[in-house]
Order: structure tokens, then C-alpha cells, then sequence
């Protein structure tokens, strides 16, 4: 079976009661997978590795300097596309880690996470008919986003085990309605880091057709293989890409919802506006933290927080594999996608909710990262952005459940 993400959906009779009627657009999509496991494992009292969120405490420095805010009474809106502070941090952030030259006043939003800003992203770019080409397996948001802005996704499926990305099958499917590309690196859920030669012939093919590039950066600093390159830093890429990031996975703060956007001037007026309707802003006192901790945090802090994540990463690849799981170590991001057809031939969202019940040891289904679902019927996503304790008791769980076999 498709799953399809249609733009107009036909279903839906008008002659339906108005009580129960709901908006068309809302038909195309269905509720985030990713979440609704986070709530299976609460039912189950499950090891929750199905939500990629920290179970450790944020750097002192940022909830040192939100506590700060609020005191000092930084509790009104905060201008509606960012704090001054925060843009001001941002032009430094880019500057320091990849020697961009950015303009704070027009160049920059501050949205309620990366979510917010994809989706004003689209909203504020696309045209209804246009294309969004997305790389599959893809972060779930990505379809819903798409059939929001009523763009149809069109998805380019990358194959185990690399997920390596070919030029000549991306550019096989630009048409004259391709309006954007969108490369999620380091990758959720796949793990890869692109290198350079496939970004290279990501930006080449934007160029000859004029297609703008939106990327998804938020793993940007955790990575264990190669280096993340910002697609935007590649030749004539700079006025056709849009770089949304955030404090989130950076600074263990997903709950804060500070994402931000890099977009050309031209493009970052139209953001704004979308963005200032939707949600006026994001969390003034959160938003004078992050760049507190922008500012203040050194190498070192980046350097301890991947080494932090490549000992979790340690503990729990190997114990996925004695458990029976089939997959490999991730270059980047905090997300393993396993295949589990050794232990069982269940499909994948059965197979997640018994491992949730039995096991004790929530994962998100594969399904949820692919337009067809049946390509992700063998596979399950686990996250390891959790305490070492935390991916040992799941470890233990899970060897237990295939011992119990
Ligand atoms: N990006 C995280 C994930 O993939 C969290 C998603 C969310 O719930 N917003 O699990």
C-alpha cells in the first residue's frame, strides 16, 4: 500500500456533519508516529528510545542564564524574528564554526524549534503544485510539511546499508515544477553525514535548475565520522539556501523550542511574516540563554558532548546486535535504524508496540521514515541520546526478550 501524502485530498464528503468535519489538508497525514510511541511507553513503563530527547540535565551555564532572564524580568515578547542577543550569538556561531559571513538584521529568524521553522520554511517558499524532493528514509515532519503548504513531496529513496546519496537519481527526478531539495545532515534516522562529493552534486544540480536548497542542521555538532559541511558554504549555494538549526539537540534542550533559520534577505522577509503570524516568537528569557550559552560555551564543551554521545552510542549498538538487530554504527545524529527480521517477521509497527509491552523497551517503527511503508516494515528506529544506565537497562531488556524467544 501507498502512502500517499495528496495535497487535495478527495475524501471528506461535504455533506458530512459540520461537528464533525475537519480542515482537507488534515486528511493527507496522519498523527506523528514518533510521538504516539513516546506515549506506548509510558502505558508500558518502557525504556523510551523512541523520541529522540536527552534524559540527562542541560548545561548549567543556559539554565543558570534563563533563570537570570526571567528574573531581570525578560518575560514579554521578544522581537517577533529574534532577541538581538540571540541573532548577534548566531552571526558568531557561523562565523566561528564555519567562517560564514552572516547579517543578524536580515539573514536570521528565531522560530519555536526546527519544526516551526521547516514548516514556515515551506509555507513561505512554496507554491501550491510546486516539488519538494525529500531523501527517504526522511524525519516524518517533512511529508506533513509539504502537504501544509500544499507542495507534493517527491521522495528519493536512498538504499542500504550507506544511504549514499547519487546525483543522477536526484537530478532524474527534478521536473520545472522542483522548487526545493531538502538534506537533513547529519541524518535522522540513517545516521549518515554526507561528505562532500554528494553535497557537491546536491548544489550542482540546484544551480543548473535554479532549486533552492533547505537544510536540516540540527545534529550539525554531533557527529563521530567526517565533518559536517552547511551546504549553503558551497560554491554560488549561499543566496539559494536555507539553513534551519537550533539550540535543541546541541544543548539538551528540546523542550525550550528554540530553532532557528539563515535564509538570504529576499526569503527571510517572506519567513518572517509567516513566522510572526503563526507564533509571534519564540520564548523570549530561552531565547537570551541560548545565546548565553553560544557565547560562553568553549570547544571543550562540544568536544565532551560528542564524546559523551559516542560512549552511548558504545553501549548500545552492540548490545542491539547480540540482541539479534542488524545495523550499523551511525556517523552522526543519535539514532540507530535497526532491522529486526532475524528475531521477527512481524511488521514493524506490531513488532515495536510487542517490544514496547513485552521487552520493556519503546522504539519508533520504520514505516514512519518512508513514503511507502512497506520499505520500512523490517526496520525500527532506537535513539540513544539517553544516560549510560538508561542503555544498559534497555541493553539487558532487550537481551533478555531475544533469550526469551
Ligand atoms: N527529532 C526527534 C526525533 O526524531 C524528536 C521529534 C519530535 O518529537 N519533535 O525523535
Amino acid at each position: 500500500m501507498m502512502r500517499s501524502f495528496p495535497t487535495h485530498p478527495t475524501h471528506g464528503s461535504a455533506r458530512m456533519s459540520d461537528l464533525r468535519r475537519t480542515a482537507r489538508r488534515t486528511h493527507g497525514f496522519s498523527e506523528s508516529v514518533i510521538r504516539e510511541m513516546t506515549r506506548v511507553a509510558r502505558e508500558h513503563d518502557a525504556v523510551n528510545l523512541a523520541q529522540g530527547f536527552p534524559d540527562f540535565p542541560a548545561p548549567t551555564e543556559l539554565k543558570e542564564a534563563a533563570c537570570r532572564a526571567i528574573r531581570d524580568d525578560v518575560n514579554q515578547y521578544a522581537i517577533t524574528w529574534g532577541t538581538e542577543n540571540l541573532r548577534a550569538a548566531l552571526e558568531r556561531k557561523y562565523a566561528r564554526w564555519y567562517g560564514m559571513e552572516v547579517e543578524g538584521t536580515r539573514e536570521i529568524t528565531v522560530t519555536c524549534g526546527a519544526t516551526e521553522a521547516m514548516a514556515a520554511v515551506m509555507l513561505a517558499l512554496v507554491d501550491p503544485g510546486e516539488e519538494v524532493i525529500v531523501l527517504e528514509p526522511f524525519y516524518e515532519n517533512y511529508g506533513p510539511d509539504a502537504v501544509l503548504s500544499q507542495a507534493t513531496p517527491v521522495f528519493l529513496p536512498l538504499k542500504p546499508p550507506n544511504y549514499r546519496l547519487d546525483p543522477d537519481r536526484l537530478r532524474s527526478l527534478v521536473t520545472p515544477r522542483t522548487r526545493a531539495i531538502v538534506i537533513n545532515t547529519p541524518n535522522n534516522p540513517t545516521g549518515r553525514v554526507f561528505d562532500r562529493e554528494e553535497l557537491e552534486g546536491v548544489a550542482e544540480i540546484c544551480r543548473e535548475h535554479d532549486i533552492l536548497a533547505i537544510t536540516d542542521e540540527i545534529y550539525e555538532h554531533i557527529l563521530y565520522e567526517g565533518e559536517h559541511i552547511p551546504l549553503a558554504c558551497m560554491e554560488g549555494m549561499r543566496d539559494r539556501t536555507v539553513v534551519i538549526s537550533g539550540a535543541s539537540k546541541t544543548f539538551s534542550v528540546t523542550g525550550w523550542r528554540i530553532g532557528t533559520i539563515l535564509a538570504p534577505p529576499a526569503l527571510t522577509d517572506a519567513i518572517r511574516k509567516v513566522h510572526d503570524f503563526l507564533t509571534v516568537g519564540a520564548p523570549a528569557p530561552l531565547q537570551e540563554a541560548v545565546a548565553v550559552g553560544m557565547d560562553e560555551l568553549d570547544d571543550s564543551y562540544y568536544e565532551e558532548m560528542v564524546e559523551g554521545y559516542r560512549a552511548r552510542r558504545q553501549a548500545l549498538v552492540p548490545a542491539l546486535q547480540e540482541a539479534g538487530f542488524a545495523c550499523a554504527e551511525p556517523q552522526g545524529a543519535y539514532y540507530v535504524l535497526a532491522d529486526f527480521s532475524a528475531l521477527s517477521d512481524e511488521d514493524d509497527t506490531t513488532f515495536s508496540k510487542r517490544l514496547a509491552r513485552e521487552a520493556g523497551v519503546a522504539p519508533v517503527p520504520g514505516s514512519s521514515f518512508f513514503s511507502v511503508p512497506e520499505r520500512g516494515h523490517n526496520l525500527i528506529r532506537f535513539v540513544f541520546c539517553k544516560r549510560l544506565e538508561t542503555l544498559k537497562e534497555a541493553g539487558e531488556r532487550l537481551r533478555d526478550f531475544a533469550g526469551r524467544r
